[in-house]
């Protein structure tokens, strides 16, 4: 059995990207938890150095839980390509460098994919929350579909453009955020969490 958030916990959110801080918070709007950020905290970001999304989850929301002495929550996500077995993975945010050109990174996956006949790929997204005493909570979620070329819509944000989820015409680039959040791996992630682990909605 999880361990739960009690009702009225202030909750760190530990990340420092604030469109993923206005999502998380957005979700957990209507539940009986108080949200501040790591960054409000003043809280350092650790190096995401593990081989997969559970673990930099992992990573981050202990060492913002170990920092603030409060309960934290951290995500960890990116865009997968069967055809280059699983990257660009949890080197997604670093395929777009420094100045986070997205553009840039899709024209890599389809450059590297070439005329692959196997188009599958999937975005992931790990949630991690976790206690000041080490505890942890991990939550994965997955949405399947397929890369295309060319990136349609200019919605989302990162490889939104280039996917297209299984059962759809529309790439998540083309989809309103509303839509988006309620079939996107990090929805998925969280609504396992809040089944688990935030069993008081206000
Ligand atoms: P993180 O901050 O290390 O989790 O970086 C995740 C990266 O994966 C982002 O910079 C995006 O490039 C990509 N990514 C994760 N989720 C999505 C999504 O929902 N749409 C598009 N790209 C995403």
């Amino acid at each position: 059995m999880a361990r739960g958030l009690a009702g009225g916990t202030r909750l760190v959110l530990a990340s420092h990207n604030p469109g993923k801080l206005a999502e998380l918070a957005d979700l957990l709007r209507s539940h009986d938890v108080s949200v501040v950020s790591a960054g409000a905290l003043g809280l350092p970001e650790p190096p995401e150095d593990a081989p997969d999304f559970a673990g930099n989850a992992r990573i981050k929301a202990l060492a913002a839980a170990r920092a603030s002495d409060l309960p934290a929550l951290a995500d960890d996500s990116g865009f997968c390509v069967a055809a280059l077995g699983g990257a660009p993975g949890v080197h997604s945010a670093r395929w777009g460098g420094a100045d986070k050109d997205f553009a840039a990174a899709m024209a890599r996956v389809h450059r590297e994919m070439g005329n692959a006949a196997d188009r599958r790929a999937w975005f992931v997204a790990a949630l991690c929350l976790a206690w000041p005493d080490g505890h942890t909570e991990t939550f994965i979620g997955r949405v399947d579909g397929t890369a295309i070329w060319p990136p349609r819509g200019t919605k989302g944000f990162g490889y939104d453009p280039m996917f297209v989820p299984a059962g759809s015409t529309t790439t998540f680039g083309e989809l309103d955020a509303d839509k988006k959040h309620t079939v996107s791996h990090r929805a998925r992630a969280f609504s396992q969490l809040l089944v688990a682990c935030v069993t008081r909605p206000r």
